[in-house]
């Protein structure tokens, strides 16, 4: 993984060290290069071993093709039966950690309520509060601005006129520096007054020094702890500005809710054909049928603009990040066509001699048929012979469409030998559970959970298609501070416990019968399941291992020579003597300083030395956390992130209350369709190449993405820079290729190609643009950074760029206007807002009152999202329910998250892909009450069922069928969090409520504008 950080300049302006010296034909890559970042270089852990790497050579490397070299780490079987380690013979994997210090601060006990995770603040005046400003929206009628005052000529784009002057936000806040655009409003308010200096004048600041380059000075003052807090809630017009007559209208500013619905209308329910280069495709939010022509399907690919400036220097100017959002396993709905497989028997892919790309769409026959030239290198192939076919009069081949490699943007090849492990055929993945039986897991009535669960879902493991029954096979360990294995051979009568009690140096005590088919030891295993909640029942045991328990799961993979997963259930910080062992050093004190960083760096190494191994050995690392307080998700979820693994966390975790979410967490989980022991690599025409990657991946050098295992919800985003120049005419292409062992055990390619236009205006690039997968790239490249930087800083970089881009396209591209007229580009003008967003989530923002492991938990998250699920966490979708046509299936249409929005007389429901808000008014109408609760009014109801009865009225049904519509392909099970207006858990809710100012002091979207648009001012003055 490439450490390098954050690059606290404006991208673009400095040119990667690292990456100097690579040669535009992708050349083999220096494989050293990064193992500097792991570990402690004084760790056993010797760097570069041969038999670590994956078989990269016929992947990537323009190199001859040869057998990649024997494995230093294969253990012979012997080895394994004949039990204990030999510690003479193999490395210490694990250095230990520092020697014991004194335990930290006892942390915090999380909050006793049903949603666990944040204090509850409310208090009365604040509810006091809260009704005034309901009852004044009632009362204000806003002039509304309908649409832009001054639509320019040239395009459209929505052009802000100056709002009415307001005096400065009572708080302190984003925007309490002089910050609101001079106003010049239409019906008459005093005129344009020039903007800067005036308004410097209200606040008594000095005027600025125009533009200071990049950082800490300038910016605006995020969460600042000035802020009056827990006073303030969001959003009030009192509290926002003067008299309501005053006040920006909401309803003038660019509406998320509108940009969603528009496309839909004039898009959805309909055929999208991928068939023109540099296409913009519908948003993310928009459901259609895609028809895949020679582009991959915006499912696999989306971009964060269609046309690529043609010149790096045109980049620097604009600001506007390249980059590519790739899900290569992204769910194919049943009304779209499931990739083809094309196999070439022995012979194995067609690709190009010199860059190694796949035959693909952007391959241009020549000669007759002869040969070929290459759309990302231009070299010129011989067209192997068992592949000729005859060019029609356009110069296409006869055989065009009847060739998915030929006229598909994606489709999948069946891999040679060349392609796999020591070049022998990968066997089938394993899965292999690992219950912690300590305590308070035995206690919960968890491990009986589990291991019920179990005995059902191991019947759903993925399979082919055309296959009757899953090829995966599966094992299980359980522990505590030792591990215990079990062989549950279908020969045997009894499972049979093997124990492993030094941790220190783990050995797999068994090869034969720890890994079976399920199907054919299906009574042993029952057996096991059943007996395991009883064998613990009486433990005193309350201390765990953890890193020995990732290490055990990681040699039994590799002691039966397969890849898989590991499906770890686990409830404590591991304090138990053993590598990887932890403290609690969780410590509010760094917040919001220099140091605020190390809360999400490891705080062990041995962690990442075990991420290094995992990934080398294809074993993918899925963590179910069942915390009841910190346990340093930072660390503990490090080697999850690193393998393409999934982190779930269930704060609290009650039987009655959160079994559901859990079960069906585990349930999508097991059955998800992954590419195992994978490596992707994305190439590029000629001019530019992929610079950077994020997601829950490794890299051990440039280019080559490593993944333990990817599954259909993990998407990587790659940032892309300029080279040279590029050629309008031959545009800029794509091909990402992912070499991986299907759930069967076939190694196969999977390929998308996407080709994307290039121009010399920037104008074309800003029309392109996709603020979807803009927020994605921004939010991973922010949440990698803050591992190395502070996070005032990652923020006011989001700012600074944000105006950068809208400058730009105001000065270059928009018709002349008044300066203090904020102009925003067609494509981007929600990007304020979801800006706003990102910089108000709680990975960015350090207050005490959000748990560390909430924080780190998030960005562990996001770092491995696609567009789909990034847009949902930051603008979250708000539904009016009291008002639902019972009749129709519609789901009602969302509303803009804002207090404003909300009525006394309603009931909402709130979602964003990790929790679900169901808000209801003190007036909401009692036949709706009774409908969804069976309780005569309000009161009756209580806030800590998490899931709604189940009864035989229109008002239930309907409800529940918009809850599985808001549940459906989303990666995690939200949990249902019922919310009365006026009672604490609305602090919750309220956090959500994203265009309102945060009570953790995060700007309201209309601050935000405004001080987005001093920025730009100050930019272009
Ligand atoms: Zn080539």
């Amino acid at each position: 993984m490439s450490q390098q950080g954050y690059v606290a300049a404006p991208p673009y302006s400095q040119s990667q060290p690292g990456l100097g010296g690579f040669s535009a034909g992708f050349g083999p890559p220096n494989s050293s290069l990064h193992y500097g970042h792991y570990g402690d270089p004084n760790s056993s852990y010797s760097a570069p071993q041969p038999g670590m790497l994956k078989s990269t050579v016929p992947f990537g490397s323009s190199a001859p093709v040869g057998p990649p070299p024997p494995s230093t780490h294969q253990i012979s079987q012997t080895n394994i039966q004949n039990g204990p380690s030999m510690p003479g013979q193999q490395p210490h994997r694990f250095q230990g950690p520092p020697p014991p210090s004194n335990i930290g601060p006892p942390c915090p006990p999380y909050s006793q309520q049903t949603q666990p995770a944040y204090p509850n603040a409310a208090s009365a005046s604040s509810t006091t509060q809260l009704a005034n400003q309901l009852s004044s929206m009632q009362l204000n009628t806003y002039a509304s601005f309908q649409g832009p005052q001054l639509p320019p000529p040239a395009q459209q784009q929505v052009a802000l006129p100056p709002g009415p002057q307001v005096p400065p936000p009572a708080v302190n806040s984003l925007c309490a520096q002089p910050s609101l655009p001079p106003m010049a409003r239409q019906d008459g308010i005093p005129g344009p007054v020039p903007p800067n200096p005036n308004l410097q004048q209200l606040s008594g600041q000095p005027p600025g020094p125009g533009y200071p380059p990049q950082q800490a000075k300038y910016g605006p003052q995020m969460a600042g702890s000035q802020l009056s807090y827990p006073g303030a809630f969001p959003g009030g017009p009192a509290q926002l500005s003067g008299p309501p007559q005053k006040k920006l209208d909401p309803d003038s500013i660019p509406s998320p809710i509108q940009v969603i619905e528009n496309d839909k209308a004039s898009r959805g329910g309909q055929i999208y054909a991928t068939n023109t280069r540099g296409q913009v495709p519908p948003l993310v939010t928009t459901d259609c049928i895609i028809q895949d022509q020679g582009h991959a399907s915006p499912r696999f690919i989306r971009c964060t603009t269609y046309c690529f400036p043609s010149s790096s220097e045109m980049a620097k100017q604009a600001r506007i990040p390249l980059a590519a959002v790739i899900q290569p396993f992204a769910v194919v709905p049943p009304n779209e066509t499931p990739l083809y497989i094309v196999n070439h028997g022995e012979t194995g892919p067609i690709r190009c001699n010199r860059c190694k790309a796949y035959m693909c769409p952007f391959m241009q026959f020549i000669e007759g048929g002869r040969r070929y030239q290459c759309g990302f290198c231009s070299c010129v192939n011989d067209v192997p012979p068992f592949f000729f076919q005859h060019l029609d009069h356009v110069g296409r081949r006869v055989d065009h469409y009847e060739r998915p490699e030929l006229s598909l943007g994606s489709y999948e090849y069946v891999a040679t030998l060349d392609y796999c492990r020591n070049s022998k055929p990968p066997k089938p993945p394993a899965y292999i559970f690992m219950i912690d039986v300590s305590y308070n897991n035995i206690k919960s009535g968890l491990v009986r959970l589990i291991c019920n669960e179990l005995k059902t879902l191991l019947d759903k493991l993925p399979r082919e298609d055309q296959e009757e029954s899953s090829a995966i096979r599966v094992g299980f360990v359980t522990y505590n501070k030792v591990l215990h294995f079990f062989n549950v051979k279908s020969s045997l009568a009894q499972p049979q416990m093997m124990v492993v009690s030094d941790v220190g140096e783990v050995f797999v005590p068994l090869l034969d019968g720890f890994l079976v088919n399920f199907q054919e030891s299906r009574s042993v295993v029952i057996n096991l399941l059943d007996q395991i909640p009883e064998m613990f029942a009486d433990t005193n045991e309350s201390e765990t291992i953890f890193a020995p328990v990732i290490q055990a799961g990681m040699e039994a993979l590799k002691a039966a020579e397969c890849a898989g997963k590991l499906f770890i259930f686990h409830s404590s910080l591991p304090t138990a003597e053993a590598p990887g062992k932890l403290r609690n050093r969780d410590d509010k004190k760094l917040l919001n300083t220099d140091k605020e960083k190390t809360l999400f760096q490891p705080q062990a190494n041995a962690y990442e030395a075990l991420a290094k191994d995992c990934v080398a050995n294809g074993c993918c690392v899925n963590l179910f956390l069942f915390p009841n307080q910190y346990v340093d998700v930072a660390s503990m979820g490090l080697v999850t992130m690193y393998t393409g693994g999934t982190l779930y966390k269930y704060n609290n975790f009650q039987l009655d209350a959160d079994s559901c979410q859990f079960l069906s967490d585990l349930r999508r989980d097991v059955e998800k369709k992954t590419g195992f022991d994978a490596i992707m690599r994305v190439r590029t025409s000629t001019g530019f190449r992929a610079t950077d990657f994020f997601g829950a991946i490794y890299m051990n050098n440039t280019t080559d993405v490593e993944m333990a295992a990817v599954d259909c919800d993990k998407a990587v985003t790659v940032e892309f820079k300029h080279d040279d120049k590029l050629s309008e005419d031959s545009g800029a292409l794509i091909q990402c290729a992912v070499l991986y062992t299907s759930v069967s055990g076939q190694r196969r390619l999977r390929i998308h190609n996407i080709g994307l236009n290039c121009s010399s205006q920037l104008a074309d690039v800003y029309k392109t643009c996709e603020t979807d997968a803009l927020i994605n790239f921004f939010a991973k490249s922010a949440f990698k950074a803050i591992l190395s930087q502070p996070l005032k800083i990652v923020r006011d970089i989001l700012v600074s760029q944000t105006a950068h881009m809208l400058a730009c396209y105001k000065k270059n591209c928009a018709s002349p206007s008044a300066v203090s007229q904020l102009i925003l580009p067609d494509a981007m003008k929600v990007l304020p807002v979801y800006m706003n967003c990102l910089l108000k989530s709680c990975v960015l923002m350090g207050r005490p009152e959000i748990p560390t492991d909430e924080r780190a938990h998030q960005r562990q998250l996001v770092l491995s999202m696609g567009v789909a699920d990034t847009q949902l966490l930051f603008y979250p979708q708000l539904l009016p329910i009291h008002s639902l046509d019972l009749k129709s299936d519609v789901v009602p249409a969302a509303i803009r998250c804002s207090e404003e929005r909300l009525s006394e007389g309603g009931a909402f429901l709130l979602a964003n892909g990790l929790t679900l808000f169901l808000w209801l008014g003190v007036s909401a109408p009692p036949e709706l009450i009774q409908g969804l609760f069976n309780v005569p009014s309000f009161a009756h109801i209580s806030t800590e069922a998490t899931s709604l009865p189940d009864l035989d009225n229109p008002f239930s049904k309907k409800l529940k069928s918009i809850l599985e519509h808001l549940q459906s392909q989303k990666p995690y099970t939200m949990k249902l969090v019922i919310v009365k207006q006026r009672e604490q858990l609305e602090m919750l809710f309220r956090q959500l409520l994203v265009e309102d100012k945060s009570i953790y002091g995060g700007a309201s979207y209309v601050d935000f504008l405004c001080c987005i648009h001093k920025e730009i001012c100050q930019l272009l003055s």
